[in-house]
């Protein structure tokens, strides 16, 4: 595996049970996954001999982040490793242009978009989305229609990540500091949701696939906080339509491996995809302990080409709340209290020094009672945080 971040560390674990020697390309040997793999190669992913001489001896390739250039996926397939997802799958979760032209010729439903040059072009953008009569979100900035077609989302085609790369602008004026970077801008409409899902599919190279429950997935600070399995009151036509969405997208792509396809739910009704991540995903954690096969199990079993095991949930209810750094660089004394307090609870932490705002870990509970249940989730991981004491 190419990143020696959490989800590597995620999916090595779910790998020994099948006694499957595993490879990691770490930055650093302190990363996540490199504290834990027995077999460690640091060295830089943008390094093409680096790459090469790490595949050497892989039966496959696969990655936590898709970050490795493109082309250099295409040299290692032409020297006969197998790179599972494959690059013309992954460019779609590279860049997001590239995803959004692919989603639109292929029929799925996206928030309308255009790749723009300047604040010219988005005055422009903005013009035309008044035009078809958009109406931007209510809210905060007293709501229903706006002039001038703003507010509108930019976007970095390549390399955003937790909100980073993305702005929100209320006019042509605030919108020249996404193009400073250099890199094509993609600008969308705000769109009005209601709250964002994640439809999790799992493919594997025969064509086999398993769709996840969908979630609902609960951003703080454009950072993934909370994810609740299944997605609360969500109609079953809907979640049946998600879920296929999501597999046709695996499929028409190509992906093989892990698929999290994120949505917005609109006020309207209609789900649109906001983006492709082709790899374990933060929406999918709950999955380790709450699903009768993780995310990251069948992961490692569609990169194999294994059949894949059963996705579906083992509780009624299953609650994700991811642990971010907080005061305390401690958290292992917290650990007393949160287990005594609910037997249930699983700890999962990174290895990762601890950093205000920094994923660090996350905690999974589950049972009956929905309010139970993210009661005990969220106490456990402000608890750990420090931001509950008692
Ligand atoms: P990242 O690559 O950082 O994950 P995303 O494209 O997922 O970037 O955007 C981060 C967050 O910004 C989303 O989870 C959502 O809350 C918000 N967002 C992104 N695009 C839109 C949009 N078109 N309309 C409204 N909100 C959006």
């Amino acid at each position: 595996m190419v990143g020696g971040g959490q989800l590597a560390r995620m999916t090595h674990e779910a790998g020994i049970p099948l006694g499957i020697r595993f490879k990691l390309l770490s930055d650093t040997p302190q990363d996540s996954a490199a504290q834990v793999v027995g077999d460690v190669v640091v060295g830089d992913y943008r390094d093409l001999d680096t790459l090469r001489a790490f595949a050497r001896g892989c039966d496959v390739i696969t990655f936590d982040h898709e970050h490795v250039p493109t082309e250099h996926l295409r040299a290692l397939e032409a020297d006969g490793i197998p790179v599972r997802p494959g690059p013309e799958a992954l460019v779609h979760a590279q860049d997001k242009g590239v995803m959004r032209a692919r989603l639109e010729a292929i029929g799925v439903p996206c928030p309308r978009h255009r790749i723009v040059a300047d604040p010219a072009d988005v005055a422009a953008f903005a013009d035309e989305l008044e035009r078809d009569g958009y109406d931007a979100p209510s809210g905060e900035g007293g709501g229903g229609r706006r002039a001038g077609g703003f507010p509108v989302v930019l976007k970095t085609v390549r390399g955003g990540y937790d909100g980073k790369g993305v702005w929100v602008v209320g006019s042509a004026e605030e919108a020249a500091e996404p193009f400073r970077a250099g890199v094509p801008v993609l600008a969308e409409e705000k769109v009005d949701f209601v709250r964002e899902l994640a439809a999790n599919v799992v493919r594997s190279p025969h064509g086999q696939a398993v769709a996840y429950p969908v979630v609902e997935s609960r951003q703080v600070n454009g950072v993934c906080d909370t994810v609740i399995a299944p997605a609360p009151g969500l109609d079953d036509e809907l979640a049946l339509r998600a879920e296929e969405m999501a597999l046709r997208i695996a499929k028409e792509l190509g992906v093989v491996g892990h698929l999290a396809v994120e949505l917005f739910q609109t006020r309207d009704g209609r789900i649109l995809v906001n983006e492709l991540a082709m790899r374990p995903h933060n929406s999918g954690h709950w999955s380790m302990d709450g699903a009768v096969t993780s995310q990251f199990a069948n992961h490692v079993r569609a990169v194999l080409d294994l059949p894949l095991g059963d996705p579906r949930p083992r509780a009624p209810w299953t609650v994700m709340v991811n642990v971010l750094g907080g005061d305390y660089p401690d958290m292992y004394s917290a650990y007393l209290h949160c287990m005594a307090r609910d037997p249930r609870l699983k700890i999962h932490m990174y290895g990762k020094d601890v950093k205000p705002g920094r994923k660090v870990g996350h905690v999974n509970t589950y049972g009956d009672d929905l309010d139970d249940v993210l009661e005990r989730a969220r106490h456990a991981a402000g608890y750990l945080r420090g931001t509950i004491t008692e």
